[in-house]
């Protein structure tokens, strides 16, 4: 399978002396990582995918004090790190779930700073072959972390290879054909699995059970937010006022990487426009450019609203017909915009497809008659 296959075992320094390995099997990936960076694969909108990613690795927080918000979940991994520390073991498997850019990978990068532990970063389309995952099992150290994002594309096969290592530290392997069958029991160093998913119900049963620790990541309020833009800009060196990062964080749709995106669009208007510093009125007029409105939604958002509205009467709509509609991929839809349209009450999922609300057809400027009231379950 895949002859393009790729694997790439880059280790890359980190200040604090540990490593962090790449694993991928993706060409753009792999001169990413001839870059010294640590990145992974990425699967979301196109200029995501476009977007600087040794941008994003500068500027990823390192440390719980530099992560900001997610305060619940810091708690209770705070807590379990001292407890895996005192014990002398290493950490349960964790699996954090949630739609992408709200710092998946972050968190794993500083868990394993904060226990002192290298970790090895992969994606599950990267492991397709049992030997692919065998292959990195079997170079895991004792107490190491693997990451793996989108663990829930893993198949059924790898699936099985990782649940004796998750649970005994073994993998069960067979050589020979016929009657010369031979099953062997091959140790693997006591290891923590970090899983990281968009569609935690996407996730086998089984899978899902060998996790100690399951988290879901919440999108973050305007002030978190205002926060990341800050910790940003001082990265970067750019003068922002209070003001302008509030701007830029109440359109960043709850996601610390579309705030990262957005402060250096922002910061490129800023320059060429006017003397480099961003004020709310530059922000404003970056972001209207960008055609990012006040709630943070996109052309993309509006077209898929407006696309349910005028063609399928408010919904329901099943996703493979609005995508085919857009000339979007169904997942993009999936993992980048509905999540935040349904967050922002604009967009319900039923059974029979998607379905919008009256507030977004209030929102984009329609009328909300009887009937439409009726449609929408309102009396
Ligand atoms: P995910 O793995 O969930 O897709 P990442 O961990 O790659 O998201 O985060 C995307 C970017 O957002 C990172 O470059 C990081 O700098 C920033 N980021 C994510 N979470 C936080 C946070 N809690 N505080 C500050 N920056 C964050």
């Amino acid at each position: 399978m895949g002859g393009r296959f790729y694997q790439a075992y880059n280790l890359t320094s980190r200040n604090d002396g540990a490593q962090m390995a790449i694993i991928s099997d993706d060409d753009e990936f792999k001169n990413i990582c001839s870059e010294k960076c640590v990145e992974k694969s990425l699967d979301t909108k196109p200029e995501a995918i476009a977007y600087d990613k040794s941008f994003e690795n500068n500027i990823r927080p390192k440390t719980f004090d530099s992560y900001i918000g997610q305060s619940g979940l810091k708690e209770t991994l705070q807590i379990s790190i001292e407890a895996a520390k005192r014990r002398e073991l290493p950490l349960d498997h964790l699996l954090f779930y949630g739609p992408p850019g709200l710092g998946k990978t972050t968190l794993a990068g500083v868990i394993s700073t904060q226990m002192d532990v290298p970790i090895k970063i992969t994606s599950a389309p990267a492991l397709e072959r049992p030997r692919d995952i065998i292959g990195i099992l079997m170079s895991l150290k004792g107490g190491e972390i693997l990451f793996i994002d989108e663990i829930h594309r893993l198949n059924k096969v790898a699936e099985e290879i990782l649940y004796p290592a998750m649970e005994d530290f073994f993998l069960d392997m067979t050589t020979g054909k016929g009657q010369s069958v031979k099953t062997l029991r091959i140790p693997v160093p006591k290891f923590t699995l970090i899983g990281a998913t968009t569609k935690a119900g996407a996730l086998s049963g089984p899978l899902r059970d060998r996790f100690g620790i399951i988290h879901r990541l919440e999108f973050y309020s305007t002030e978190e937010l205002t926060q990341v833009v800050k910790r940003t800009a001082s990265i970067l060196e750019l003068e922002i006022t209070e003001k302008g990062a509030y701007a830029i964080a109440r359109r960043s749709r709850g996601t610390p990487r579309i705030a990262n995106r957005l402060v250096k669009r922002v910061s490129d208007y800023a320059l060429v426009k006017h003397d480099g510093a961003i004020t709310e009125e530059i922000a404003n007029k970056a972001l209207d450019i960008l055609k990012i409105d006040d709630s943070g939604l996109d052309n993309t958002d509006r077209c898929l609203l407006r696309l349910i509205i005028e063609k399928y009467d408010g919904g329901p709509v099943g996703i493979e017909t609005l995508a085919a509609a857009l000339g979007e991929d169904v997942r993009t839809i999936e993992d980048v915009c509905e999540p935040y349209l349904m967050q922002a009450g604009f967009l319900q999922r039923t059974p029979r497809g998607r379905k919008v609300s009256p507030e977004a057809l209030r929102y984009l400027g329609y009328k909300v008659d009887t009937a439409q009231k009726s449609l929408f379950g309102e009396e």
